[in-house]
């Protein structure tokens, strides 16, 4: 059982000054598998002070300490590897091989490449008639959501020191244990006291503490878009800037001349990976008419191999995070069946023999419309949806009939067909044929799916203000 029922403020661990606690479930079986303190606006206000206390030292440390202070996370959190597989696995519900290659990779590669991108970084710059100085915001609230403990947390953790920002961090209150041992891997790295605090809580009392509180400079923001609308109103009243990573309905385009097979799996491995719980999943497939039933078939024979099931064993796809989320995919899974989608594959209920635990069915519709209740909202969850276009200009148009724009993707062969797909979907990242992640390039969204861009120098920039001197001395 773990039980952590103190927060991380000024390089301390202290006890809340509230009483409240939260259970924290294991997704795969429902049992409880620790606590957390809920904390309260008092304890935000001592983290509030800690971090403002740290800022001056804290941001005009020099570049190079900051770069060493990156990299000794880099390597504290490698030591760390086993406990943040098992610890994800079992807050989570990730297949134990997802919580190594994608979870802990994550967040090693967001640390070692800020400390990269801030050797490059150029924090002064002689314009000529100016000089243009970037300096820390100031204090930065971090809030985050369950579907990758180490990944948005590690982004902004590690923008926000390489660029001199202390924080504040909140994570997901269903997945609070990832970031009790990133607070263990700072105190290692040696992280000045009051550089990095970590108040556990839920959202309407520490979240919206931290987007309206006075001593919060910006705020970054991970989760849903109706969170994100609250904190922009709330941040509005302090003029904080935010930056905001919300939700998606990505296309997937699948070419003429696309390796049919490849596509498939392609378009599966989108709705596995982390249950389908991922914001930048491609959940619309867009299919030649003339494909449609080859794609189908395709789909089909590989979809078993996308087993689901208990994350400890050999599995590639766990449980949905909650009864909740449990819940919500069922609803969307009727919702198509009604609406006159064809369900090709898997529908309501849990899969067979997997009574206990939050699993759902791999499932996928074809004949889907665009106007479709599954093809316009976000179900987080392993639900693919089918659809057909007639030419590349019907397949952008679709691709672009959605008020998200956080990702798009296209397989096939032809060059141009490629580029044109590429530069005429409107998101923030676009993947040709499943191009390799690279931890430098900008991440977040167009449209109802973003304000900002997280990761590499850009998302050091989010923790910038930009100063003009005008006759500074040369
Ligand atoms: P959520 O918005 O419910 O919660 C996210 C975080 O906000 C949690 O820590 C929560 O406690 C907190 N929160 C809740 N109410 C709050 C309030 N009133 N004020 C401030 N904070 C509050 O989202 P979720 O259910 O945890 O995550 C799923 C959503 O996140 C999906 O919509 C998904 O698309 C989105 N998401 C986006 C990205 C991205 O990078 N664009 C990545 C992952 C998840």
């Amino acid at each position: 059982m773990r039980n952590y029922l103190k927060h991380y403020i000024n390089g301390e661990w202290v006890e809340s000054t509230g009483s409240d606690v939260e259970e924290v479930i294991n997704p795969a079986t429902e049992e409880v598998i620790g606590k957390i303190s809920l904390g309260t606006k008092e304890d935000l206000d001592k983290a509030v002070k800690a971090a403002r206390e740290a800022f001056p030292s804290f941001s005009t440390m020099s570049k190079d300490d900051r770069v060493k202070m990156l990299e000794r996370i880099a390597e504290e959190y490698e030591k760390r590897k086993d406990d943040i597989i098992e610890t994800i696995t079992d807050e989570l519900g990730s297949p134990l091989a997802v919580s190594e290659k994608v979870h802990f990779m994550m967040g090693y590669n967001h640390f070692s490449q800020a400390a990269e991108s801030l050797k490059e970084f150029s924090f002064m710059e002689d314009m000529g008639g100016h000089t243009r100085v970037k300096e820390s915001v100031g204090v930065s609230g971090l809030i985050t959501p369950w579907n990758f403990p180490t990944n948005q947390t590690s982004t902004k953790i590690a923008s926000a020191f390489a660029a001199g920002s202390p924080v504040i961090l909140k994570p997901a209150e269903v997945t609070p244990f990832a970031a009790i041992i990133l607070a263990e891997i700072f105190e290692a790295a040696g992280v000045p006291k009051g550089v990095f605090n970590l108040v556990n809580g839920k959202g309407d009392v520490i979240g919206d503490g931290i987007s309206s509180h006075p001593g919060i400079d910006f705020v970054s923001f991970t989760g849903s878009g109706r969170v994100g609308k609250k904190i922009m109103q709330n941040a509005s009243e302090s003029i904080k800037n935010v930056a905001l990573e919300l939700g998606g309905k990505s296309p997937l385009v699948v070419l003429e001349d696309a390796d049919i097979e490849q596509a498939a799996r392609t378009a599966v491995n989108h709705i596995a990976t982390n249950t389908g719980q991922v914001c930048s999943a491609a959940t619309r497939i867009l299919i030649p008419n003339s494909m449609k039933e080859a794609f189908e078939e395709e789909v089909l024979k590989v979809l078993p191999e996308f087993t689901v099931g208990d994350p400890r064993q050999d599995n590639k796809v766990g449980p949905l995070i909650s009864k909740k989320q449990w819940n919500t995919v069922q609803s969307y899974i009727e919702k198509g069946v009604e609406e006159g989608a064809t369900l090709l594959a898997g529908g309501t209920g849990k899969p067979e023999g997997l009574d206990k635990g939050y699993y759902t069915k791999m499932t996928v519709f074809s004949d889907v419309k665009n106007d479709m209740t599954i093809a316009e909202e976000e179900i987080f969850g392993p639900v693919m949806s089918i659809l057909t276009y007639e030419d590349l200009d019907d397949a952008i148009r679709i691709s672009n009939d959605t008020e998200y724009g956080l990702a798009g993707y296209v397989v096939g062969e032809d060059k141009e067909a490629l580029r044109k797909v590429a530069t005429s979907i409107r998101a923030g990242r676009i993947k040709v044929n499943d191009a390799e992640a690279d931890f430098a390039a900008p991440f977040g969204g167009f449209k109802q799916s973003g304000i900002g861009r997280e990761w590499g120098d850009h998302g050091i920039e989010e923790y910038l203000e930009t100063k003009t001197i005008l006759g500074y001395p040369s």
